[in-house]
């Protein structure tokens, strides 16, 4: 009797394993970010991270190893490849590689740097002399007081404000980088929103481009990631840069660029934003308008000369020298005032005579954002050519698209005016053309943002000129939508799920436990469409990898 009741029991556990097996989640997978196989250690690392999950179900890693320029490795990096490969399929994980990021320039950038989006310079003027045609820049286009000198009190002149003078903002003839004296901010939090800013208006010519630093000192200041150095004009954030300061740092200058856009004025805001504590000192700042630095050169940002009345419109090559940044690149601020326009012999361009010059150049945003422009039609090549070298080395059954937040746009010749949401929807839909030309059935998943008009698919966003409402209208309905945000999003799950669009869920973000990943769970269990999800950490944080695998064995789809 009890040999029996204990062969029933075994085999109900058996019945119910197989039921929890057929209904848990079918994706259970891991981000692996931060390693982009450029030593043997990495490898190691990778191994590591895929046991510990293979170990508690995980059955997919996605993997972000620059696989989008493939042209470009080395024997090495196909050597160690090939080993993280080996080690997915011995423990049953499937590779999937994700590819082809506009928004980040991702390997494209590698291929061609001038494929970044262009904000536009309209005619700035430029004068000949000796031989070359030289920028003239607007003087006007300055800071006052720049270098704290003028106070009273602990009020500084020429500034618009800066927050609670005497409470939070104090004059500092002690700590100062230059002249006689410094801005100290400090005691954040007696400010309601742990504000400690200094701002100055500055008229500015439209679509012209502008170079603004400041010096900075820090003592414990905390978070550091609400320091923020700014131009806003109207709602529209000009150059959104982060800097990624030190709590504690001896003076350092912070440098950017910005385009004017159609803007007169500008605000120029330095400082914390959400400050919790610790001081920071700012001191010698600068602005200047600059002619031609890190110049695109691509068919959709053309370099233009014309007479200072505009009526002749000048050949380069015969009039002017191609204007060639030989310095080029996007993620550095360059010194200098910008380049010269060499005048050949039997140039049209007369000894004094004015001139307007117009071209475009690329925009950094936060610390590493370098956004291409959708329109240009290399763009389609590189990703065919890499699409083609991708089926080739790994015959991938999945990959993930790397299309989220796309802050440029529709600003350079080859995109202005066009329809952005169609653009990008076009965009993605020819990057998963080239995926299924080259890996016929590949299945392709996307990340989901700037598909979700709860997140980045709207109006207003960042520097792009146009909307990308109703983006979702322009892409396969077979996509996956890899659906992310920090605390859970309910709003954005349902959303996917009514537009017909299976999702994975890609939570976490490196916290100390997984509170959003089980509020995600829950909410998943009540939408339909749910496939999966991904453990997502940012910092190689995979400690909580066993324990979140054993949460997805528990968890229960709402079903397709
Ligand atoms: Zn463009």
């Amino acid at each position: 009797m009890r040999a029996m009741k204990t062969r029933w029991l075994l085999l109900l556990g058996a019945v119910c394993a197989l039921r929890a097996a057929a209904a848990s989640y079918p994706d259970r997978w891991v981000w692996i970010f931060g390693w982009g196989l450029g030593k043997d250690a990495d490898v190691a690392e990778i191994t590591k991270v895929l046991e510990d999950g293979a170990a508690h179900g995980i059955n997919g890693a996605v993997v972000s190893f620059g696989l989008d320029a493939l042209c470009k490795k080395s024997p090495d990096f196909f050597r160690r490849l090939d080993t993280v490969q080996q080690t997915c399929t011995r423990l049953k994980v499937e590779l999937i590689p994700t590819v082809f990021s506009v928004g980040y320039g991702g390997g494209v950038m590698s291929h061609d740097r001038h494929l970044a989006e262009g904000l536009p310079v309209v005619d700035a003027p430029f004068v000949a002399r000796g031989g070359a045609a030289r920028f003239v820049p607007d003087e006007r286009a300055r800071l006052l007081n720049s270098d704290f000198e003028q106070f009273k009190g602990n009020k500084f002149k020429g500034f618009n404000f800066h927050d609670d003078p005497g409470v939070v903002s104090f004059v500092d003839t002690a700590v100062k980088h230059g002249g006689a004296a410094a801005i100290r901010l400090e005691n954040f939090a007696s400010n309601p929103h742990g504000h400690g800013r200094v701002m100055q208006e500055v008229r500015v010519k439209p679509y012209r481009c502008y170079r603004l630093s400041a010096w900075v000192k820090t003592e414990e200041l905390r978070p550091t990631g609400s320091f923020m150095m700014q131009v806003l004009a109207g709602n529209r954030n000009l150059a959104p840069r982060e800097f990624g300061l030190q709590p504690t740092a001896d003076w350092r200058k912070l440098t950017m660029l910005f385009n004017s856009l159609s803007n007169e004025t500008v605000r120029i805001y330095v400082g914390m934003w959400g400050g919790k504590g610790g001081k920071l000192w700012l001191d010698d700042w600068s602005l200047e308008e600059v002619g031609p630095l890190n110049v695109l050169r691509r068919p959709g940002t053309p370099v233009t000369v014309r007479s200072a009345d505009g009526a002749t419109t000048f050949t380069e090559g015969k009039d002017y020298a191609p204007l060639v940044d030989a310095q080029f690149n996007p993620y550095r601020v360059p010194e200098g005032t910008g380049l010269p326009l060499r005048l050949p012999p039997g140039s049209r361009i007369a000894e004094g005579q004015q001139l307007k010059v117009s071209w475009y150049h690329p925009m950094l945003i936060h610390d590493s954002q370098v956004t291409l422009c959708m329109a240009e039609p290399k763009l389609y090549e590189i990703f065919d050519e890499e699409a083609r070298l991708l089926a080739q080395r790994l015959k991938p059954r999945r990959v993930l698209l790397g299309m989220d937040e796309v802050r440029m746009g529709g600003t350079c010749a080859a995109c202005r005016g066009k329809d952005m949401a169609k653009l990008m929807g076009d965009c993605v839909t020819r990057q998963a053309e080239a995926l299924r030309r080259h890996s016929p059935g590949v299945e392709v998943l996307v990340w989901s943002d700037m598909f979700d008009p709860h997140h980045n698919a709207h109006g207003n966003y960042y520097l792009v000129e146009g909307d990308f409402s109703g983006s979702w209208k322009h892409i396969p309905k077979d996509m996956t939508m890899a659906v992310w945000g920090g605390a859970p999003r309910e709003k954005n799950l349902k959303f996917f799920a009514d537009a017909g669009f299976a999702t994975v869920v890609a939570c976490y973000y490196d916290a100390d436990n997984l509170k959003h990943v089980e509020g995600w769970i829950k909410l998943a269990g009540e939408t339909k469409g749910v496939r999966g999800f991904m453990y997502t950490p940012w910092q190689k944080k995979y400690a909580l990898l066993p324990a979140f695998g054993d949460l997805l064995k528990q968890a229960r789809p709402a079903g397709p």
